[in-house]
């Protein structure tokens, strides 16, 4: 979208600069900065992480406003509050663009270099990226301003109106844009803008902002200021202390989170280590599954894909042992895939995100011989779960305590009590401000998540001896289960879905239903592994049990005051996992969460156990 013209940022769709080469900067920090008085209210912000400050912006373009306000927050308060950055931009830049724009800014560099190292992660919708150690948080919504600011939460303390100027770009200075950054503001909120149209004034005001004109920056006059009503509520403090039930991949993800925020976690696990069970496998596939429109579950997902291989990122660094990105194919191996195929693809995405690919480049791809086309996820592969769970626990704030069963969780008068007994017997509990429950199915000992409707799926995978040929592949290849690239000498495959059954025994029946499928997956594959040959008793595996919710949206968020859930990732924890941390951190700390207004209601585990007591009730049972 960038149009080089003399040196500056050009867009030739809305006729407009970006910034100015010799004076962004300056203008950037005269306009957003000043105008809003960041520096003051910065150094206003209470010592610690929880004093959060929100700072909502209309246009992101190269990101060069929230590196500015982010250099300012790092001066100002290094060790004062946390910041939130929330924007908005339809037509983000690509890869190159980015970095050729916030190249020309070196005394920004330390800061472009982070942004610019999560960008290849960026999906279409909502974005959630933590840098500085988390103290700063953005928040990239990729979509149209009119659809987006509906959906955020109310929490803004100062707004950088940024769109292209008025005249060529009407669409981002609508009255319907200026009422919803007033309903997301906090009292007492800011705004400012170069620009002084009359009409944006007017509409501002209308709005419920009072407006001044300001000197503008260098050869431009005026500009436009304003301030709402109100000063900043008290802000409620963040819990100072947490307990997590459950160390598998999503407690390990909140307890991650709740300390980055600065929370003290207990992370209290009934098997003698972390990861113990459905995150137990040896290897587990990065499989972001799609469905066929955008929907909640879609958005979520995909916010979640991406907030994942961010996380990974920072956490688990590819290195071909304890995670690879060696992409994955989904391939058209049904009439019900091609559907979803078509109609996913009709989408447009990104082809850093997903691209289609025919027979013939599947498998120059994948290494191997395979006779459909489908869909090619180059961040896609596999990683090591109980490795992935480990680096998430080991951050500072966090103490585990594994072979410590929870048998009892009481509401007290400021927080929660757990009580159990510890491997030996012995009897202990724990008191904290909020508690997190991220035990999988087994939610029915605690009374406030007795009735959930989650089912156990038990899941088998097998470990299939590599051949000659086999040991050609390359990518992860998906069709109703998974195959993966040999590693000493062995294939993962998986994983069965056995709804209602929480054994955990090893079956010879499931191994012959992964190996089933490997006809699906490669015709000459099969006949390279000859599968008939195999002893199935004899094949090693391993069976967990996931826990999954109708509709396949899990409950993540807040069900009683001060007790939150992460329950129900199903088959898709590894992806889901991360940003229903951060988005339980978030909430628990009355910050912005990271996921739109509609998603996080879908997700809402208080609204889901109230849509089940009117159920029960209308029915009588
Ligand atoms: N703040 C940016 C920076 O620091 O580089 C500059 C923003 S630029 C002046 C305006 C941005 O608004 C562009 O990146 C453009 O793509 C985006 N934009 C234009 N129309 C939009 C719309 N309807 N919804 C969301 N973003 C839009």
């Amino acid at each position: 979208m960038i149009d080089w013209r003399n040196g500056q940022p050009f867009s030739s769709f809305f006729g407009d600069i970006y910034f100015s080469r010799d004076s962004g900067l300056e203008e950037k920090r005269h306009v957003f900065l000043q105008g809003n008085h960041l520096s003051e209210r910065f150094a206003s912000l209470a010592t610690g992480a929880g004093d959060a400050f929100a700072i909502g912006e209309t246009g992101f373009g190269t990101g060069l406003s929230f590196l500015c306000a982010w250099q300012l927050f790092d001066e100002i308060a290094p060790s004062r509050g946390s910041l939130d950055f929330f924007s908005v931009e339809k037509y983000p830049l690509d890869e190159r663009e980015l970095a050729d724009a916030l190249a020309l800014w070196p005394a920004l560099q330390q800061y472009a270099d982070d942004l610019i190292a999560r960008w290849p992660r960026r999906v279409p919708g909502w974005n959630r990226w933590s840098f500085a150690g988390g103290r700063v948080r953005l928040t990239l919504a990729i979509g149209d301003v009119a659809e987006t600011l509906p959906e955020i939460h109310n929490g803004i303390d100062a707004w950088f109106l940024d769109g292209f100027s008025p005249a060529r770009n009407p669409e981002m200075w609508t009255q319907p844009v200026f009422e919803h950054v007033v309903r997301a503001s906090r009292p007492g909120a800011t705004f400012a803008t170069y620009t002084c149209a009359g009409w944006v004034r007017h509409g501002l005001e209308q709005a419920g902002f009072q407006v001044r004109k300001w000197p503008g920056f260098g050869h431009k006059r005026e500009m436009l200021r304003g301030c709402l009503p109100g000063s900043p509520l008290m802000q409620p403090s963040s819990p100072a202390t947490a307990i997590v039930i459950g160390g598998g991949v999503a407690g390990c993800a909140v307890a991650s989170a709740l300390a980055m925020h600065g929370v003290s976690v207990a992370l209290i696990e009934h098997a003698p280590a972390l990861a113990a069970a459905a995150s137990g496998n040896p290897r587990g596939i990065l499989h972001a599954r799609l469905s066929a429109g955008m929907n909640l579950l879609q958005r979520f997902v995909l916010a979640s894909y991406g907030h994942a291989l961010a996380l990974l990122d920072e956490k688990l660094p590819i290195d071909g042992i304890a995670r690879t990105e060696c992409g994955e194919l989904q391939l058209a191996f049904s009439a019900e895939e091609v559907q979803r195929i078509n109609k996913l693809v009709a989408l447009d995405w990104p082809p850093h995100i997903l691209r289609y690919v025919n027979a013939a480049e599947a498998s120059a791809l994948a290494g191997i011989e395979l006779s459909h086309g489908g869909l090619w996820f180059p961040a896609g592969g596999w990683l090591v779960p109980p490795r992935f769970c480990a680096e998430l626990a080991a951050g500072p704030g966090i103490v585990c305590h594994t072979g410590h069963r929870v048998e009892s969780l009481m509401a007290m008068d400021a927080g929660w009590r757990v009580e159990g007994k510890d491997q030996h017997g012995q009897t202990w509990s724990h008191e904290a401000q909020i508690a997190v429950i991220c035990t999988g199915y087994q939610v029915k000992s605690f009374a406030p998540t007795a009735n959930f409707p989650l089912t156990p799926v038990r899941g088998q995978i097998t470990m299939v001896p590599a051949t000659s040929y086999s040991e050609n592949l390359r990518t992860v290849v998906c069709t109703s289960g998974y195959l993966a690239p040999s590693t000493e000498g062995l294939h993962m495959m998986g994983a069965t879905h056995g709804f209602n059954d929480a054994a955990i025994d090893l079956r010879a029946s499931d191994h012959a239903a992964n190996l089933a499928r490997l006809v699906e997956i490669s015709p000459m594959l099969a006949k390279a592994i000859n599968i008939d040959s195999l002893d199935v008793e004899g094949l090693a595996g391993r069976a967990a049990v996931r826990a999954s919710m109708p509709g396949a949206l899990p409950l993540v968020g807040e069900l009683l005051p001060g007790l939150y859930t992460s329950l129900g990732h199903g088959t898709r924890g590894l992806i889901t996992a991360g940003l229903s941390g951060e988005l339980i951190a978030a909430a628990a700390c009355g910050q912005l969460p990271p996921l739109p207004a509609s998603v996080l209601s879908a997700l809402s585990p208080a609204r889901r156990l109230m849509g089940l007591i009117c159920r029960a009730s209308r029915t009588g049972t």
